[in-house]
């Protein structure tokens, strides 16, 4: 199995606080590799480390075998490296449409084109590519809706429909279920494991062990910035050294 992301010596402080020590940790392509640990142990930092918001101090982000470190968040994004955070990032005051054709309008190089869609002969191919990824989450018959009256799980829909028409080959979740009621939990679950089966390699930060364990092949568990445990989910459910930090972290 290839190694799609590799993560080595990465170290982060904030004045007098070490928030990643020594990180290291591997995503194979093809899998979902969840990151879990108590509050404040670092996950947070780790993403924003692998999507460039963050430089770390020392230690080096391989994606694809490339040296991330230094390459702006945009340019990061064009590497295939996707993000969702907490809360969906979507235009409440726009349709689920409208969201929607924000990343269908995006060149290539990061600039927003909206004259593209002043050309007839591209309008019709970008409602095409509208339509299929709002279908492709259930979302094309709700298409007019503000997106600011839908549900959470709905709201996080639309927002993997804008992330899948990027074609990502890495999809990075930051608790990409917070917030939501057990049902929306649930068809969330559901979508992920479908993109999963397509293949897409995920890296996911969640509290939820009912969603890490129904979704991840591999977990790393990170305690005061330093990864205390790697393996698969059977092993890490009954290693004392997991109930060590969540108890007494
Ligand atoms: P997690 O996501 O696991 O809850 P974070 O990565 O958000 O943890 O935070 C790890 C530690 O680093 C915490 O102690 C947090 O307060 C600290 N921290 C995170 N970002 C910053 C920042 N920009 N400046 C100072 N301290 C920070
Ligand atoms: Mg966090």
């Amino acid at each position: 199995m290839s190694t799609l992301l590799e993560i080595s010596g990465v170290n982060k402080s904030f004045g007098g606080l070490q928030a990643l020590d020594d990180v290291n940790l591997k995503v194979n392509e093809g899998t979902v590799h969840a990151i879990i640990g108590p509050n404040g142990a670092g996950k947070s930092t780790l993403l924003n480390a692998i999507i460039g918001k963050l430089v770390p101090d020392t230690g080096s982000v391989m994606f694809n075998g490339q040296d991330m470190i230094g390459v702006q968040p945009h340019q990061i994004n064009q590497h295939g490296i996707s993000r969702v955070f907490q809360t969906p990032e979507i235009f409440g005051e726009l349709t689920i449409l409208e969201n929607m054709m924000i990343p269908l309008l995006a060149h290539r190089d990061g600039a927003f084109k909206p004259t593209l869609w002043a050309r007839s002969d591209a309008q019709a191919d970008i409602l095409e590519k509208a339509e299929h990824y709002l279908a492709d989450v259930n979302l094309w018959g709700k298409k007019d809706v503000h997106s600011a009256s839908l549900s959470r799980g709905d709201k996080r829909r639309l927002e993997l429909a804008m992330c899948l028409s990027q074609d990502p080959k890495l999809l990075l979740l930051d608790e990409p279920t917070a917030g939501m009621a057990r049902a929306d939990t649930n068809n969330t679950i559901d979508l992920l494991q479908t993109i999963a089966s397509r293949g897409i390699t995920m890296a996911i930060i969640e509290h939820d062990m009912h969603v890490v364990f129904s979704l991840s092949q591999r977990i790393s568990v990170l305690a005061q910035g330093h990864v205390i445990c790697e393996g698969m989910p059977e092993e890490i459910k009954t290693d004392p050294r997991v109930r060590e930090a969540y108890l007494g972290g």
